[in-house]
C-alpha cells in the first residue's frame, strides 16, 4: 500500500485518508465509520456540547424539582 493512503473499508483499494468517495469502488467514505481517522478536535467538541446540553437538563431539572414538589 502507498504511503498515506489508506484501505478502502468497501473495496480495500487505497484512498487517501480524507477522501469523501472511494476512488475504485466510489463508495461514499464519509457514511462508513473510521475510527482511525476520527479527529480528535471534532469528537471532544462533540462530547463538550453533549456535557453542556447535560447540564442544562440537569440545571433545568434542579430548578423545576421544588416548583414540581411543593
Ligand atoms: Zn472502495
Amino acid at each position: 500500500m502507498s504511503p498515506g493512503r489508506v484501505p478502502c473499508p468497501l473495496c480495500g483499494g487505497p484512498v487517501h485518508p480524507i477522501a469523501g468517495r472511494c476512488r475504485h469502488c466510489r463508495g461514499d467514505l464519509t457514511r462508513v465509520a473510521r475510527p482511525s481517522m476520527t479527529p480528535a478536535s471534532s469528537t471532544s467538541r462533540r462530547g463538550r456540547a453533549a456535557l453542556i446540553a447535560m447540564a442544562l437538563l440537569l440545571a433545568a431539572a434542579a430548578l423545576a424539582a421544588p416548583i414540581l414538589a411543593a
